[in-house]
């Protein structure tokens, strides 16, 4: 028997692969595969070729690592497959081998290592917004736009407005409601949306203590893991995993809740990542338990505060990492649904991902683009007042092809609503 081209350490396993029938059913749904039509670049295709390099009948250099690299992990396919396929645990066991194993050319190892090396880091981002803050105000980005190439251009393009005082804001350890606690929750801050979504986060500690919660927000957090573990960074993401179940496991709370779809879903995936560490195992998976999405806690608790009429026609965009990888398209919809007044409309393609996918609108800025247009016209087809959506990387994204329309989280519209203030804009990215 020929040795296979994986590692022994968790190589994809043989009786997922072998789950896969070929039938073809979620290559319609795939967003590369709409792109190029290349088998090798469908579901299908790919997990051909991790089985070709299971049984070591292809090496992981080459045609395997750029079918692998060009998927964005929008779990799409694991949504629309009949058979139950767990593609997104075959690309989690796949990825970390090419990390591991396919030595990359050295400007794409800079990059990657680049963007490793900042954007999980909460004072790093916040002195790359103080350097964003003069970039974008001496004119700079618009230089920098004719003459960057295209993956630079790609990562300064989605650089928001940066506003120093809410990238340095902290915020409140503890909210409590003016009434009866009906809920105690610890909130992720995270590390990008924190420092450029800030808003995000006060908007979601208001609107939870406005429902009853009591919301603890701890100050020694840090990154999740979720972009490393979406980019095959194991090491980088079981670190990160366990330094944040040492942070929320010792809150006396009900819920751990997330307002990033991609952290989310994540840490409801720590119990698998750390499935053989036996000193975390059980920890990883009582945290897991309590992971939920804010549309998840609020979806639950019957409604107390008062809603003002917002009177608009709002878009729904369906984050992957929410509704893909997490199931979650309901929650969010039933509660903008609480809010009088608002028409709540979806996009065409709705299953189709915005081409942000963690880091992927900054390592494939080709593909990402055309992705990037093609939601941006579905938005305008419904022609609405306002776009939602549950992810920064989404939000970034969109901004970039779809000025024209203010956009921000579902938790600030009802925020909003409840305030009975006029809903805002994300910031703009230059
Ligand atoms: S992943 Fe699922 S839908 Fe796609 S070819 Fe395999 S069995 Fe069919
Ligand atoms: S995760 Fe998305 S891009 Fe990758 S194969 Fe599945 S549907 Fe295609």
């Amino acid at each position: 028997m020929t040795e296979s081209s994986f590692d022994a350490t968790h190589p994809p396993s043989r009786e997922l692969l072998n789950e896969c029938v070929h039938c073809g059913f979620c290559l319609p749904t795939c967003p590369t595969y709409q792109l190029w039509g290349e088998e090798m670049d469908s579901p299908r295709g790919r997990i051909y070729l991790m089985d070709l390099a299971e049984r070591g009948e292809i090496e992981l250099e080459g045609a395997f690592t750029e079918h692998i690299d060009a998927c964005l992990g929008c779990m799409a396919c694991v949504t629309s497959c009949p058979s139950g396929v767990q593609y997104d645990r075959l690309l989690e066991a796949t990825r970390p081998q090419i990390e591991r194993n396919v030595p990359r050319p050295r400007s794409d190892r800079w990059f990657r290592n680049g963007i490793f090396a900042l954007f999980p880091y909460r004072r790093r981002l916040r002195a790359a917004a103080v350097a964003g803050a003069l970039y974008q105000k001496t004119g700079l980005a618009k230089l920098a736009e004719r003459v960057l190439p295209p993956r630079l251009r790609a990562a300064q393009s989605l650089m928001p407005e940066v506003r120093l005082s809410s990238a340095f804001a902290s915020l409140p350890r503890r909210v409590r409601p003016d009434g009866p606690v009906r809920r105690r929750v610890a909130l992720l801050s995270g590390c990008v949306q924190d420092v450029f979504f800030h808003e995000v986060n006060t908007a979601t500690q208001r609107v939870l203590a406005a429902e009853g919660c009591e919301v603890l927000t701890p100050r020694d957090q840090g990154c999740c893991g979720a972009l490393g573990l979406h980019a095959g960074r194991e090491t980088h993401a079981r670190e990160r995993a366990k330094q944040t179940i040492a942070t929320f496991e010792k809150l006396p709370v009900d819920d751990i809740v997330v307002n990033v779809a991609g952290c989310g879903s994540s840490m409801k995936e720590y119990g698998h990542l750390l499935a053989d560490d036996p000193e975390w195992t059980e920890r990883a998976q009582a945290f897991s338990a309590k992971v939920r999405d804010v549309s998840e806690v609020l979806a639950e608790l019957e409604p107390q505060a008062e809603r003002h009429p917002v009177d608009a026609t709002v878009a729904y965009h369906d984050a992957c990492h929410l509704g893909h990888a997490q199931g979650i398209r309901e929650q969010p919809r039933s509660v903008l649904r609480t809010i009088p007044g608002l028409r709540l409309v979806d996009l065409p393609e709705a299953e189709l991902c915005c081409g942000s996918a963690g880091i992927y609108n900054m390592v494939q800025p080709e593909p990402a683009e055309e992705l990037g247009k093609r939601k941006a016209d579905n938005v305008r087809s419904v022609n609405p007042d306002l776009l939602v959506t549950a992810n920064p990387g989404c939000l970034l994204q969109m901004r970039r092809y779809l000025d024209d329309v203010p956009m921000m989280h579902p938790v600030q519209l009802l925020d909003a609503s409840i305030r009975g203030t006029t809903p805002g804009r994300t910031p703009a990215p230059r």
